[in-house]
């Protein structure tokens, strides 16, 4: 029998064949995907004609087609409805394709050419397109030590392989340091919990085993319980336990951990001829150096830092007004700004969801789509996943411009979280090949009958994603390596966070959050009470955040710190942290830096990238309309079409006239004039 992975899919818009394919058909396809790869690999390394860009670059794009089809249907699945068969087989294939990856990057024939290319750019008259494909193509061998011979290439080699184990030791001491922890509660401590605490207490308890509701240092439990307990004892003891992660001493101790973690990185950078791992890191990214990040996040730590002090003066005043003497602690911030937060925005979940259907907030998010740029969509038949998935036709003027997909309930089998991915990106190569693009979120499903309902963050998170999967539907590039979403990492949210402004655009609202029952449109009162609700507390989260990403900036821009934790002191001194705020993740337990380097020296990136969005949606109200055509237009010429063809600054000056400021962003986050 063949298998349904490997021949020509005949299905509307080549989308994978899931009713006929079965678990057992993956490992065969991957298989022989793998083999199909490394034979292309190998004709275009020996290939006895002299390089060109054709039969070296081009080839490589198109090197893994078959491996790219095969696993984009595979982790679509393996994402949104898991089971074991499918969870072994992940396990079974990251090593199969990390050890492809590294014979990619490692072949030095194949380097060889790319070299001979990169050197002779000048005289190949390529598009400006080809141009930056070879950039990217030379500059990831070079990264990831191409270059390096002999001694030199052993030591890269030893160092990311040390780097590897270390981060995944971190994760797992930080997991037991979290799993290890709980706190019973008596009947006298639940003094002040809602009742939604007190059952996902009481969980807790049952899976720990306690014989009675407990606190676990969950972000799903101790947040709630510090915003909520009234017993200021307990909350000192959850949150010192809380922030203790990754510290407390013995075997799952991380702070040896994280120093090694540094001196490597150190190590790698100046093997690949930087001065120290940030130069290596930010070398890709739209921030470009070190000084650009520090720079922005300055920009934002005055005005946070004055408005959390603010805050914090009438939170004291209610703490002394609760009887206690003495300063603010960081256990009591959440506790009294959720007693503030009641007084000046209550916003009552309840009231509020029947407006948020999910039916109507998919139709608003296409519609702005249709508004902006001309796109329609028609609900499409085809093969899915699972019978919650829907699948939509999206054209313009009549012409085919991708296959959306959206997965948007929660089940037991699906990861947590949301995201945006494509079972199939657009590129030029080998036909007009548009693409398949999924949103995947994790909704409660409503009863049978009865409209999906959602949360204003929910709502949020659909449009985030949406908007997502615009930049990939619009994209409009010849190479699969540079389409959609391959952009910088500290760009490729903007189109995400930009399009979540256009849910906030009154006559969305109008016209969309509609009463499930009655049909009535939501009132102003409670419209209003949602968005204020939405920027609460913004100086205490930026301040919470920003120390956290100039620590992470300062341990990787200079030599590595011998102790990281004094380095922390040292940058929280100099920045002046307010006594009642703690980072967002102290060293011991910042996993986005120490397991695995994806946020390395990056943890800024989600910053940098809400700077843009303020920035940008600004743009259409410079202009007076939020669906002004004139920049809709330019904002899909330069930033959604473009893919990462072109540098991400230069695409947003392209946008905007200019890189972006920071004053939007501060207006937005109720920052303005805070300094
Ligand atoms: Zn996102």
């Amino acid at each position: 029998m063949t298998n349904p992975l490997l021949t020509t899919w005949d299905t509307p818009f080549g989308l994978p064949p899931f009713d006929q394919i079965a678990d057992a058909d993956f490992a065969p396809a991957v298989d022989v995907a793998l083999q199909q790869s490394r034979d292309n690999i190998a004709a275009i390394a020996q290939n006895a004609d002299v390089p060109t860009f054709d039969n070296t670059i081009t080839a490589l794009e198109t090197a893994d087609e078959l491996l790219g089809r095969v696993l984009g249907a595979f982790y679509a699945l393996a994402g949104a409805d898991s089971n074991a068969a499918r969870e072994e087989l992940q396990r079974e294939f990251a090593p199969k394709l990390s050890a492809y990856a590294s014979e990619v990057s490692e072949n030095t024939a194949l380097f060889a050419r790319v070299k001979t290319l990169w050197d002779q750019r000048e005289t190949l008259d390529l598009t400006d397109e080809q141009q930056r494909v070879l950039m990217l193509t030379h500059r990831g061998f070079v990264r990831s030590g191409a270059q390096l011979s002999g001694d030199d290439a052993t030591a890269l080699r030893d160092a990311k392989s040390r780097l590897s184990v270390l981060g995944t030791d971190f994760m797992q001491n930080l997991l037991a340091d979290e799993r290890s922890w709980f706190l019973p509660l008596g009947p006298d401590d639940l003094t002040g919990l809602p009742d939604f605490v007190i059952a996902t207490a009481n969980a807790a308890g049952v899976e720990k085993a306690a014989g009675g509701p407990v606190v676990t240092l969950s972000r799903s439990l101790i947040v709630p319980f510090l915003q909520f307990s009234d017993r200021r004892d307990l909350r000192e003891k959850a949150y010192e336990a809380w922030g203790a992660r990754g510290a407390n001493g013995g075997e799952t101790d991380n702070r040896a951990l994280a120093a090694e973690t540094l001196k490597l990185r150190e190590t790698r950078a100046k093997l690949l001829g930087y001065d120290n791992f940030a130069n290596f890191k930010l070398e890709t990214e739209m921030a470009g150096t070190p000084a650009a990040v520090n720079d922005l996040l300055m920009q934002v730590w005055a005005p946070a830092k004055a408005a959390a002090e603010a805050d914090a003066k009438v939170l004291t005043q209610m703490l002394h007004a609760d009887g206690f003497e003495g300063p603010l602690e960081p256990w009591d911030w959440r506790y009294y700004a959720e007693k503030r937060r009641k007084e000046l925005h209550d916003l009552d979940e309840a009231e509020l969801k029947p407006y948020l259907q999910l039916d109507r907030m998919i139709e608003a998010a296409f519609s702005c789509a249709t508004r902006l740029f001309g796109l329609e969509f028609a609900p499409l038949e085809g093969p899915t996943y699972h019978p919650d998935v829907r699948m939509w036709e999206v054209t313009r003027n009549g012409a085919h411009v991708a296959v959306f997909i959206g997965d948007y309930f929660a089940r037991g089998a699906k990861r947590s979280g949301a995201w945006c991915s494509a079972m199939r990106v657009q590129t030029r190569i080998g036909g007009d090949i548009r693409p398949h693009v999924v949103n995947v979120c994790n909704f409660a499903k409503p009863e049978e009958g009865k409209p999906a309902l959602l949360s204003y963050d929910d709502a949020r998170t659909l449009f985030h994603e949406f908007g997502h999967a615009l930049h990939q539907m619009l994209s409009d590039v010849t190479y699969e390596s540079i389409s959609g979403t391959s952009v910088a990492r500290d760009f490729v949210e903007l189109p995400s966070q930009l399009y979540e402004h256009w849910l906030e655009v009154p006559e969305v609202l109008a016209e969309f959050a509609t009463h499930a029952d009655t049909g009535v449109p939501m009132p102003q009162d409670l419209l209003d009470r949602m968005l204020g609700a939405a920027t609460y507390d913004m100086g205490f989260q930026t301040v919470e955040y920003v120390a956290s990403a100039l620590v992470d900036l300062a341990f990787h821009n200079g030599p590595a710190p011998a102790d990281p934790m004094q380095k922390q002191a040292q940058v929280l001194e100099q920045i002046g942290m307010p006594h009642a705020i703690r980072m967002r993740h102290a060293t011991p337990h910042f996993a986005h830096v120490f397991a695995g380097d994806g946020y390395s020296s990056g943890y800024y990136s989600y910053m940098w990238s809400e700077v843009m969005d303020a920035d940008a949606f600004d743009a259409f109200e410079e202009a007076g309309d939020p669906f002004d055509p004139d920049t809709a237009k330019r904002l899909e010429e330069t930033v959604l079409s473009s893919g990462g063809s072109v540098d991400a600054a230069d695409l947003y000056v392209a946008f905007r006239g200019r890189l972006p400021g920071v004053d939007a962003l501060l207006k937005g986050r109720g920052l303005a004039g805070s300094a």
